[in-house]
């Protein structure tokens, strides 16, 4: 709902494909998109594919999830936007994680395995932004090297 408000800015419509009727947005976040009035919500559509020419982007075909019916829709630009997940599944048995796969810190920036430090989005379940991500991997660069120096 943040982006879609933000794109009227600069797009002269945007259309919100969503699969559901139910959104995770606040409720005041939706209020704002659905009575913007350059923003049109479909609801229970999935994009099926993409349509195009030589030109780049020209539109896309959404699929009802309750009938099958199918429509195009007209868009020259896509913002894909289907919610956080940790890309952590390659750690899975390595290291402790939350149930949303989040790596969980055991000390500092420690995470449970000794010598191995996580930093950013992997392990932020609230701030999600460069200069913390960026921060955080300061932390862990420092834990790292003192980690290090007390190997010796
Ligand atoms: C649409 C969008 C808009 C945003 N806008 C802002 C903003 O305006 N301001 C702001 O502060 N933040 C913004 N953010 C958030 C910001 O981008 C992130 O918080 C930040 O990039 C997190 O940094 P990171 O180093 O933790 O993770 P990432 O930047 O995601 O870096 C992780 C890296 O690890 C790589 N990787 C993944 N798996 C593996 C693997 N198995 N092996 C090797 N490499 C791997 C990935 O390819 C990636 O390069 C935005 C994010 C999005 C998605």
């Amino acid at each position: 709902m943040e982006e879609a408000t933000f794109l009227t800015r600069f797009a002269k419509k945007v259309t919100i494909v969503h699969r559901r009727d139910v959104f995770r947005a606040s409720k005041v976040m939706y209020e704002r998109a659905a009575n913007h009035e350059k923003i049109e919500i479909k609801t229970f559509k999935n994009v099926i594919s993409w349509l195009s020419d030589e030109n780049g982007l020209t539109g896309a075909v959404l699929e009802d999830s309750r009938d099958g019916s199918k429509e195009n829709i007209n868009c020259t630009g896509a913002f894909i936007a289907i919610g956080h997940k940790p890309i952590t599944k390659f750690l899975d048995g390595q290291l402790e994680m939350d149930s949303s796969g989040y790596i969980l810190h055991k000390e500092n920036t420690m995470t449970s395995k000794e010598g191995v430090f996580a930093a950013g989005d992997v392990v932020d379940t609230r701030y999600r932004q460069a200069i913390t991500a960026a921060g955080m991997g300061c932390q862990a660069a420092i834990d790292a090297e003192k980690w290090l120096e007390s190997q010796h």
